[in-house]
C-alpha cells in the first residue's frame, strides 16, 4: 500500500513519539502546577516546546499560543472585529468561520487567477475605506498546493495599514518562513511529522490586542486559550519542527524529483489528457490533478488497496458537491469532478512514485474502457 495523502495527515516521526512518551508516563505533570516538580517539568518541556515552534518561523517564543491544532488557531486569529478581507480559496476553518461570523462585520473576498494566486489589484480595491482592516490569506493551499507571493500581500497590506494573518498550516514544512511579513501564522503539528491535536497560532501584539478567547477558563496561553495544556503533544510539536527545520531544504528536493518522476509516468501511461493544476506555483509536496474522462471518486475507490490519495481536503471527503477550490481557480463543474490530489512525504523514492502513478493510471485506463463499453 502507498501512501499519497501527507496533505492530509504525516505520521508521526518516531524521535517524536520517543520525545513524547515521558509526558504520558513519569512527567506527566500539568503546566500550570508550577508550585511542584512534576508541574515545573511539563512547563519547561513547554517552554522549550514554545521556542522550537517559534524557530520554524523566527517568531519570538511569547508569541507562541498553543492550539488543538490549525482549526482553532484560524478561529482564534478571525475572532476580533476588524473588518476582513480574506479569499475564496481558503480552508473551511477560515471560510467558514468569516461566513458564519455573527457579528455584522464586513467580509470581503478575493478573486483568484487560474494557478490560485490571489488578486493584488482586488486586494488594492479592497481599501476604499479607514475602517481597522485585517487580511487573512493562506500561504499554501491544502488542495492544490498554490503558493501565495506573501511578500506581496504583505507589503500591499502594509501599505494600507491592515493587520495580515496567513494559515501557513501546508507551508510550514517546505517553506522558509519569517514573521517579517506577517503579524500572525496558525500551524498544525500533525503536517510536519507531529501528533494530531495541537497547532499554534503565532501572534504579534498588533492583532493579539484586537482577540477575544474562544475558550474560556483559566486564561492560559495569556488568556487568549484556556484548558490544560497537552504537554505530550506538545512537546511532540516542538520536536517535529525542529526536525523540519532542519529538514526542510533536503526534503523540499528531494520531493520536487519525487513529483516530476510521478507525473512523467502518470503522463505516459494515461490515455487521456493529464493535467496538474496551479502547476507554476504549487508546493512541492501538492499535486492536484484532472484526468480527463475519469470520476475522480471512481478513481479514488477503484485504487483503494493498492494506493491512498484522495478527492481534495480531507474535510471535504463527506460532501458529494465539486470543491469550491477548484471551481474558484476556473475548473468546470466536469473537470472538478475528474480532479484528485496527490499529496507527497520524504518516505516516498522516485521507485514508489512510478508504482503509485503506474496503478493510478491503468485503473483509470480501465475506468475510461468500462464506461466507454
Ligand atoms: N488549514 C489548512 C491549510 C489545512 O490543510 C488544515 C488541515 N486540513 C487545517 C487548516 C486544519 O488543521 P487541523 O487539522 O490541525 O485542525
Amino acid at each position: 500500500m502507498i501512501y499519497l495523502d501527507y496533505a492530509a495527515t504525516t505520521p508521526c516521526l518516531p524521535e517524536v513519539i520517543d520525545a513524547m512518551l515521558p509526558y504520558f508516563r513519569t512527567s506527566f505533570g500539568n503546566a500550570a502546577s508550577v508550585d511542584h516538580a512534576f508541574g515545573s517539568a511539563a512547563k519547561s518541556a513547554v517552554d522549550r516546546a514554545r521556542e522550537q515552534v517559534a524557530a520554524l518561523c523566527g517568531a519570538n517564543p511569547e508569541d507562541v499560543i498553543f492550539t488543538s491544532g490549525a482549526t482553532e488557531a484560524n478561529n482564534l486569529a478571525l475572532n476580533n472585529n476588524l473588518r476582513l478581507i480574506t479569499g475564496t480559496i481558503e480552508h473551511p476553518s477560515i471560510r467558514d468561520t468569516a461566513q458564519s461570523s455573527s457579528s455584522a462585520r464586513r467580509v470581503e473576498w478575493l478573486a483568484t487567477d487560474s494557478q490560485g494566486i490571489y488578486s493584488i489589484d482586488q486586494l488594492n480595491d479592497c481599501f476604499n475605506s479607514s475602517e481597522p482592516t485585517m487580511l487573512s490569506l493562506m500561504m499554501v493551499n491544502n488542495e492544490i498546493g498554490t503558493i501565495q507571493p506573501m511578500a506581496e500581500l504583505s507589503s500591499t497590506a502594509r501599505n494600507h495599514g491592515a493587520i495580515l494573518h496567513t494559515d501557513a498550516t501546508q507551508a510550514v514544512a517546505y517553506l522558509a518562513l519569517t514573521m517579517e511579513h506577517v503579524d500572525a501564522l496558525s500551524l498544525s503539528a500533525h503536517k510536519i511529522y507531529g501528533p494530531k491535536g495541537v497547532g499554534a497560532l503565532i501572534c504579534k501584539s498588533r492583532l493579539r490586542r484586537h482577540l477575544s478567547p474562544t475558550l474560556y477558563g483559566g486564561g492560559h496561553e495569556r488568556g487568549l486559550r484556556s484548558g490544560t495544556l497537552n504537554v505530550p503533544g506538545i512537546v511532540g510539536f516542538g520536536c517535529a519542527a525542529d526536525i523540519a527545520i532542519s529538514e526542510r531544504t533536503k526534503r523540499t528536493n528531494h520531493l520536487t524529483a519525487v513529483r516530476s518522476t510521478f507525473e512523467d509516468t502518470l503522463a505516459t501511461i494515461y490515455r487521456r489528457k493529464v493535467r496538474v493544476n496551479a502547476k507554476d506555483s504549487a508546493a512541492p509536496h501538492i499535486m492536484s490533478i484532472t484526468l480527463d474522462g475519469v470520476n475522480g471518486r471512481a478513481l479514488v475507490n477503484a485504487v483503494r488497496s493498492k494506493v491512498s490519495f484522495s478527492l481534495g481536503s480531507a474535510c471535504a471527503t463527506t460532501k458529494s458537491e465539486p470543491s469550491y477550490v477548484l471551481l474558484a481557480i476556473g475548473l468546470s463543474e466536469r473537470h472538478a469532478n475528474e480532479t484528485i490530489r496527490c499529496s507527497f512525504g520524504h518516505e516516498l523514492d522516485k521507485v514508489n512514485a512510478m508504482e503509485a502513478a503506474a496503478e493510478i493510471a491503468n485503473s483509470a485506463n480501465a475506468l475510461l474502457e468500462f464506461f466507454a463499453a
